[in-house]
């Protein structure tokens, strides 16, 4: 059983590449012993333009009203588990204040920021991976780790989702990477957002959580909070991989997660 974690990372159908109902995912959660729950659909892609917009990316601007009132109306619905309100935003240098004001009118209890983007390349997106070819790798670790640190100095956001999502298709550089992990956990700990433990990485051709276990330790040695997360597209994979990352996180040295509800944080042991 998977007693006092939360899963924060799932998303629904409304993305395009998720499967399962909603409440699939929560009865899921509560089958598998969870503490709490929350949603955490993609962001309308507010940085471009309504007709290059992915349907099979994100939710469409459409949509937002009717997810934000699906989360609210399953919370009445299973009083058994907390539900939190959540989404995963993408963070796009140069489009802050069109996403706070696109966050602006719901009740979150917490924003997750991610990089999934370098300008117009979706580089997590299985159908292009073979943009990598174009890149020296290790350059392309430094541009991401830089928007990485940006999105964490932005002040934008609760949680910062996998880390190093640029390693997912398994393209490492032939670098030491100990300055580039310093470097986020210091900006990561400025900041004060809290990091996920994603257990997606296990799934992925890279086979390891996000973050590595030396950037892992890197935020564990600021005292940046965690919270472990699925990143779960379907109903099974909620709360997948926990207990192996429960025992990661307690290894490298964390003794907590962190719950957030309005976008405040409180600690909770992790044994
Ligand atoms: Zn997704
Ligand atoms: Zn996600």
């Amino acid at each position: 059983m998977l007693n006092r974690l939360a899963d924060y990372h799932m998303h629904t159908v409304r993305c395009g590449h998720a499967v399962g109902t909603m409440e699939e995912y929560v009865e899921t959660a509560i089958a598998r012993g969870l503490a709490e729950i929350g949603f955490s659909e993609h962001v309308p892609m507010y940085w471009l333009p309504e007709e290059q917009r992915d349907p099979t990316g994100a939710m469409s601007m459409g949509e937002m009203e009717a997810y934000v009132s699906d989360v609210l109306r399953l919370r009445e619905r299973y009083p058994e588990i907390p539900i939190r309100l959540g989404i995963e935003a993408d963070f796009i240098p140069g489009h802050e204040e069109a996403l706070v004001r696109l966050l602006e009118p719901y009740p979150w209890d917490y924003v997750i920021g991610s990089v999934h983007f370098l300008g117009d390349w979706n580089f997590d997106h299985p159908d292009l991976v073979h943009r990598y070819a174009e890149w020296d790798i290790g350059e392309l670790y430094d541009r991401f780790f830089a928007l990485e640190r940006m999105a964490a100095e932005s002040g934008l956001f609760d949680i910062l989702a996998h880390i190093d999502l640029i390693k997912k298709f398994g393209h490492r550089p032939d670098k030491d990477l100990s300055q580039a992990y310093a470097a986020l956990a210091d900006a990561i700990a400025g900041a004060g957002a809290a990091i996920e433990l994603s257990t997606a990485g296990l799934r992925k051709p890279v086979g390891e959580p996000y973050p590595a276990p030396a950037l892992l330790k890197a935020c564990c040695d600021r005292g940046v909070p965690l919270v472990i997360s699925s990143d779960a597209h379907a109903p099974g994979e909620v709360g997948w991989g926990f207990e192996q990352a429960r025992d990661l996180a307690l290894r490298t040295g964390f003794t907590h997660t962190v719950r957030f509800e309005g976008r405040r944080r409180r600690p909770e042991p992790l044994a």
